[in-house]
Order: structure tokens, then sequence, then C-alpha cells
């Protein structure tokens, strides 16, 4: 069989390898638009888990990546000087470069032809392949093509981000609530090897308007969000990489493929920063695919087994996101909560978690906000 794999990101890299190290005798070529050794954003994390979904079937490249990955145990929220620990909810991180690299190396030792430099243009250039997989992200040149096809929808959050990275280390991953006099921010930020941290910064668009970042370049964006962050930073500057102010895009397609052409990653479904899983869907979609295709006898067949039977679940993962989403968009208001308050609302986003599971996770978290809620319920003070 004759594979192209459009995009050189963690789905597409992932998806070559696997295919090529189960089938040496198919031709797998791999384009990315890129240098081999470019990519924008920071670090990246995963859930507790990390990669150990991947153990069963691919203990080497867990191996290869886990010595390099940063983790802890605890999540910290900082609103307005105050900070809270919520224990037990485990992260792990590395840079997505470091990532990249590996799964280059990976790819590269099973036989996978990776053209670096060479951006596909249009979809006829691949004439002749039996499969194209696009990997090739949030805009995608496949799904673009073929909108209707695809059933594609494409909306963005209301809110502006930009990822930037910086030399400071924080000891979890933190979240920062902070109140200016023209608006309120929030910074994601996580150490992902051990001197950098990605520092994502949030803000909602009234805030954004009335700073005018419309107008600032990124330079005067960066000292903007430095001196909002200055005491979270402490002295250490951000770093930029195409740090340009972006809305969230929420993606979704209803078919998954189309002819002998099929979408995974982030091409296919977007799920929003905040719980942190877009990298670990793209690498199980690139799983799901090749199980499916394995299964079928011919390829039609294995794309429609792979939608089918990985679509109900990156569905609740995607909702999930929404939800999270949904807290993140009015995080202004969240923040007028007294700090257990708005702890819990924050942990409890989701809808997913209640008091009995949270007491189990995170006892320390929920001993001091049962303790907090004492005094009310008694008929006490405030929060
Ligand atoms: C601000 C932000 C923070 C994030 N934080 C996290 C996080 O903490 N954890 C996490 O798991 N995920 C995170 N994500 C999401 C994560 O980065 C993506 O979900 C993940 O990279 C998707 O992998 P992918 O392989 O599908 O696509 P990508 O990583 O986007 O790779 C697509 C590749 O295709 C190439 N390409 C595109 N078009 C063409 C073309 N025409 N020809 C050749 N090459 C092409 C691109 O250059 C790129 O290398 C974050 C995303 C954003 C925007």
């Amino acid at each position: 069989m004759r594979i192209a794999v459009i995009g050189g990101g963690p789905g597409g890299l992932y998806f070559a390898y696997l295919w090529k190290r189960r089938h040496p005798d198919a031709q797998i070529d791999l384009f990315e638009q890129n240098a081999a050794g470019a990519t924008w954003g920071f670090g990246v994390v995963f859930s507790e888990q990390a990669l150990e979904f991947l153990r069963a079937d691919d203990p080497d490249t867990v191996d290869a990546i886990a010595p390099r990955m940063e983790s802890w145990k605890n999540i910290t929220l900082n609103l307005r000087g105050e900070s809270v620990e919520i224990d037990g909810i485990g992260f792990s991180s590395i840079g997505r470069l470091d990532l990249l690299r590996t799964l280059q190396q990976r790819a590269s030792s099973v036989g996978v032809i990776m053209r670096y430099d060479t951006p596909i243009q249009s979809v006829d250039q691949l004439a002749g392949y039996d499969l194209i997989v696009a990997a090739d992200g949030l805009n995608s040149l496949v799904r673009r093509s073929f909108e209707d096809d695809f059933g594609t929808s494409l909306s963005y959050s209301a809110n502006k981000f930009a990822w930037y990275g910086t030399t400071k280390r924080f000891e979890t991953l933190s979240q920062t609530f902070v109140q200016t006099e023209l608006g309120a921010f929030n910074a994601h930020h996580y150490r992902y090897s051990p001197s950098m941290s990605t520092f994502l910064v949030e803000c909602d668009l009234a805030t954004w308007q009335r700073y005018g970042f419309a107008e600032k370049t990124i330079e005067e964006s960066q000292t903007i969000c430095e001196g909002v962050f200055a005491a979270t930073l402490e002295g250490h500057p951000l770093a930029s990489n195409k740090s340009v102010w972006r809305n969230f895009p929420w993606i979704w397609n209803e078919r998954w493929s189309f002819k002998n052409m099929v979408l995974i990653g982030d091409s296919l479904h977007s799920a929003h920063f905040s719980i942190g899983s877009g990298t670990r869907l793209a690498i199980e979609d690139a799983i799901a695919l090749a199980k499916a295709l394995e299964a079928e006898r011919d390829i039609s067949a294995g794309l429609d087994r792979y939608q089918s039977e990985r679509q109900p679940i990156v569905k609740k993962l995607v909702t999930a996101a929404r939800t999270s989403a949904d807290w993140y968009d009015k995080f202004p208001e969240h923040m007028k909560l007294g700090l257990m308050d708005f702890a819990y609302s924050y942990i409890t986003r989701s809808g997913r978690i209640d008091d009995a599971r949270l007491r189990a996770m995170s006892p320390a978290f929920m001993a001091r906000y049962e303790a907090s809620r004492r005094p009310l319920e008694q008929g006490g003070s405030q929060r």
C-alpha cells in the first residue's frame, strides 16, 4: 500500500511510524511544510497517565519519551495574590519540539520517508497514493478543500489567547488570575523542561479591546503581558514564538473520510487547551486509524470502521473541552468569588466530578474547602 501523510505533527508522525513498523513493505511518504527543527508553541501537557496509554502496544516509544517529561501531582490556583493547591490532579509535560524530535527519530528508524520543507499545495499532487492521511492540523488543506464532503463546522471562542514561554520554572501546573484596571487576565503556566515553562495568556474580548491589542506588535503585547504577570514571572521575561493573539477554533467534522482521504488530530477536531488533550487525541486517532485499517480487507471499510469506533470516544472529550472552555469564557465573572469558592467552581467546571469523587481525589483541598464553608453554613461570615 502507498500512503501519503500530510503533516509532521504528533498525529502524522505517529501514524507514519506505527504503520511502517507493522507493515515494513508499505511505502509511507510524510510531507511537512516546515523544516524538521521548526515548531510553534512551547510545551504541551498530558493528564497524569501521560503516554501510558501507549505502553501496551509501544513500550519503546514510551520509554524514549517518558524520561524527558516533567510531572507533578497538584494544580495551583492563584487569584488576586492568594493561592490554593488542588491535590491529586497530576499532569506531565514535554517540550513540543522535544516530542516531535523523538517521534521523527522513531519514524525514520522504521523507514518512513520524511520530506520536510515540502508544503502540499493541492491534493492533486498526491494522485496515485492509495490513502491520504490528513494530519495537517487546524488549518488543514484537505479539510478546507472538501468541507461539504467532510461536513465541517468551524466556530471560534470569544476569548483571546497568546502562547508564550518563559525561563521561570513553576513547581506545578498553575492558573493565575489577575485583575487590572482595564480588565481580567488568566495565565495557564507549567514547566515543560528543567529550565523552561509554557505561559499561555488569556483574556476576554472587552479587556483585549481596552488594551488596544489589535494595534500592538507581538513585542508590545508581550511587554504588556510581562507587566500584568510581573508578580508571577518574578523578573523572568516571556519568550515569543509567533505568539500572536488568537481565538480558539472549534473544529468538527461529521464525516471523517472522503474518497481515499482521512482526517486525524487537529484537522478533524479541536479540544480546548484547558483540558490539555490535543496531542494525546492526535496520537490516539493515529492508533485507531491503523487498527481499523488492519481489521478490514479494504481501505474504504477500514475508514468507516475508524469513524464508527473512534467518534463516540472523541465526542465525549470534545464535549468536556467545550464545558471547560465555557467556564473560561466567563472567568472574569468567576473571579468575583472568594478563593475557595472560585477553586471549587474551577475544579467542578466540567460537571463530571461530584463531591464524593473530589473527596477521594483531592482530600486536602476538599478538607480546606469544606472547612471554609462551615462558618457560612452555621450562619457565619464570608469565605
Ligand atoms: C495554545 C495551544 C496550547 C495547546 N496546549 C496543548 C497542551 O498543553 N497539551 C496538548 O496535548 N495539546 C495542546 N495543544 C493542542 C496540540 O498542539 C494539538 O492538538 C496537536 O499538536 C495536534 O497534533 P496534529 O498532529 O493533529 O497537528 P499539528 O501538531 O498542528 O501538526 C500539523 C502539521 O501539519 C503541517 N502542515 C499543515 N499544512 C500542511 C501542508 N499543506 N503541507 C505540509 N505540511 C502541512 C504543519 O506545519 C504541522 O507541522 C495546544 C494547542 C494550542 C493552540
